[in-house]
């Protein structure tokens, strides 16, 4: 569509040039003939000019009374002496003089060709320009006429006697040849001139279409190039809306309908009069069964939201690289922790290979490394139902001061066949469904993978052998802080897993927590999820309800969510601080929100919160947050 567009544009131009054009030609071809025209009319001006001075250097009284006896006489010879100051013109071929007789012929008076002069009383040629003369009016030839001496055109001036009447007529010779010539040479350079201009008209007309035409076609192009880019977006979006209605229904439809049968199971258990061991425990079963659906379909959703809110992001270009230092080690030794935990889970083996001399420490966007290599990890345990995944790093470094690091996950899973190896990288495209309809996955994965890895000006490739396993080749350039080597591996994560405290179950009977949200369900899910820990829990459903019992209590911890009307967690939280004499005035406020973005931890963390926790919440998260913060006095480990 937008090359037909450019096209009619650029037939118009070229009509527009070519209208140009033959106007250009038209004007040049009239002017031509006029100027044509006008040298003639100048030559034979100057032919006229040289017979009217002849004529008018003689005495007319004289040549009138010229005969055939007078050859030779002295008055003839004056007029032939004066007629001799021209014979010697360059131009002219002849001069001569004519009278014209009684019976209406012209007849030679006096000739001055030094070779073969006409004798007194031959006759002239008769021309209408001849006879003109005769009647008293310079003339002269239009066309050539030939006789003897040659081809001429002629220019005729009567001579007057002083009664008045036509005593001779001068006439000069001009051959045919120097006339056409003089035409000929004026009409060249005219010509040439008219040329000259007519190019040069092209030229400024050229220029001129392509100043000011071509920039309104490129115009027109790029609304026209816009308009369908606009289109294709806005179906782009309306796919990206089909597809996510789908995806997001699925695990929706999952949970409510096993919701359904733990209703139904519990309906059915409590609904009989007397239950056995036997058939309590059954029904216990299939409860835990159908809730174990859910919580596998409540994961599902989230992270397909938290996939759509990256790749939106990354589609609307705004997800910026937060460039800060990291440790290698540390970086390897998380990933390490959470694909073996998964690995395990599937009885397969987790294999890592790390050059110990690549440096350790960094810089770069760590959490977007991390993320990439997430994604492909968890899809090579996703992918393999047996065997092995494993990690390689290695790392070149590069003269500018980086390393381009190089990741390889490889795993003895269920392959990609060549035929669908092009579609890994298309958003919501998930391979051969038919067999892996069981594995969970939303198809945005490596599309994010891929976009980050863009980003980061990183590369990603894929060998892979159908039925027997895939190799991700990943490749990520990053700037070198220092040279200190990432050393064994096996010590890197050991010194990370100390860092983390071995949380078990724990009591905290004596320990005072206020739980701040607008949404009841969200209190519930948080006083359940710590029910166990024995904790007294106490609600508030607003900010302001919140500060007045921080006010009077004294809390051990606060858990304050964001959004709520009228007064917001965090205004809420610096309020709470503010109140001089507050019972919890100091208490330690863990910001609990659904505000997952990037860079919201730090945002929170940066207002003052003693830390941080997103929703949906996990009651180990929720436990952890509470061993960290709650008095050390008040936990005891069981
Ligand atoms: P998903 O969330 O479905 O895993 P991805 O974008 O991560 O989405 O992957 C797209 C598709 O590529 C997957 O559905 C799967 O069919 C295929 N795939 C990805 N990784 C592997 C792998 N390691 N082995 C086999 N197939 C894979």
């Amino acid at each position: 569509m937008n090359d037909n567009r450019t096209h009619i544009f650029s037939k118009i131009i070229l009509m527009v040039e070519a209208i140009l054009l033959i106007t250009g030609i038209l004007f040049c071809s009239i002017s031509v003939y006029r100027a044509r025209i006008s040298i003639r009319r100048a030559i034979q001006q100057r032919m006229l000019d040289i017979a009217n001075c002849a004529s008018g250097s003689l005495d007319g009284d004289a040549l009138g009374a010229l005969s055939a006896d007078d050859v030779g006489s002295d008055s003839y010879n004056d007029i032939y002496n004066s007629l001799a100051v021209f014979r010697d013109n360059v131009e002219l071929e002849y001069i001569y003089s004519i009278k014209e007789e009684a019976d209406g012929q012209f007849v030679f008076t006096m000739d001055l060709d030094q070779e073969t002069p006409a004798a007194f009383g031959d006759s002239v040629k008769y021309t209408d320009a001849l006879a003109k003369a005769g009647n008293g009016t310079t003339a002269v030839d239009e066309v050539p006429y030939s006789d003897k001496w040659g081809e001429f055109y002629s220019a005729y001036s009567p001579v007057f006697d002083s009664k008045g009447n036509v005593a001779g007529i001068i006439a000069v010779d001009f051959s045919a040849d120097w006339f056409d010539g003089q035409l000929s040479s004026q009409m060249r350079s005219t010509v040439i001139s008219y040329v000259i201009i007519l190019l040069i008209a092209i030229l400024v007309a050229a220029a001129l279409s392509f100043s000011t035409v071509r920039p309104f076609v490129k115009m027109q192009g790029q609304l026209f190039e816009d308009k369908v880019r606009a289109e294709s977006a806005n179906m782009a979006k309306s796919d990206f809306l089909a597809n996510m209605s789908h995806e997001i229904r699925t695990p929706i439809n999952a949970m409510l309908g096993m919701n359904e049968m733990v209703l139904r199971e519990s309906r059915k258990a409590k609904g009989q009069d007397s239950i056995d061991d036997k058939s309590a425990k059954e029904a216990l079963d299939s409860i835990i069964s159908y809730a174990g659906y859910v919580e596998n379909a409540g994961h599902n959703l989230l992270a397909l939201v938290n996939d759509i809110l990256d790749f939106s992001k990354i589609e609307a270009g705004r997800i910026d690289l937060a460039e800060a230092p990291y440790s290698l080690g540390n970086l390897i030794g998380e990933l390490g922790n959470m694909v073996r935990v998964r690995a395990n889970d599937k009885d397969l083996e987790y294999i890592e290979d790390v050059d110990g001399s690549l440096p350790d420490n960094l810089c770069g966007d760590a959490l977007r490394v991390r993320q990439v290599l997430v994604n492909l990890l968890n899809n090579a345990v996703k992918y393999t139902d047996q065997g092995c995944v494993s990690l390689k790093v290695s790392g070149q470094k590069q003269e500018d001061d980086t390393l381009l690091l190089t990741f390889t996950v490889s795993d003895t899973g269920i392959g990609i066949r060549a035929q669908d190896r092009d579609k890994l990288f298309t958003r919501f495209e998930r391979l051969e469904m038919e067999r892996n309809s069981t594995v969970e996955g939303t198809g945005l994965g490596l599309v994010i993978t891929k976009r980050l890895l863009d980003m980061m000006n990183g590369n990603i490739s894929v060998q892979s052998e159908y039925r027997r396993g895939s190799i991700f080749t990943v490749t990520i350039p990053q700037k070198i802080v220092s040279d200190e080597p990432v050393g064994e591996m096996a010590e890197a994560v050991s010194d990370e897993s100390q860092q983390e405290p071995d949380y078990g179950k724990f009591r905290a009977p004596t320990a005072r927590v206020l739980v701040v949200d607008d949404t009841m369900v969200n209190i519930m899910v948080v006083m359940h999820l710590l029910k166990d820990t024995q904790v007294i829990c106490d609600k508030a459903t607003s900010g302001a309800d919140a500060i007045q019992m921080a006010k009077e209590t004294e809390y051990d911890l606060i858990f304050m969510d964001q959004r709520m009307p009228e007064m917001d967690g965090t205004e809420a939280f610096h309020k709470i601080r503010e109140t001089q004499g507050g019972a919890s005035s100091n208490a330690p406020v863990i910001c609990l929100t659904a505000d997952a973005v990037v860079g919201a931890r730090e945002k929170y963390l940066a207002e003052g919160f003693t830390d941080y926790l997103s929703k949906p919440v996990e009651g180990y998260a929720l436990e952890k947050m509470l061993m960290r913060h709650l008095p050390k006095e008040k936990v005891k480990t069981v």
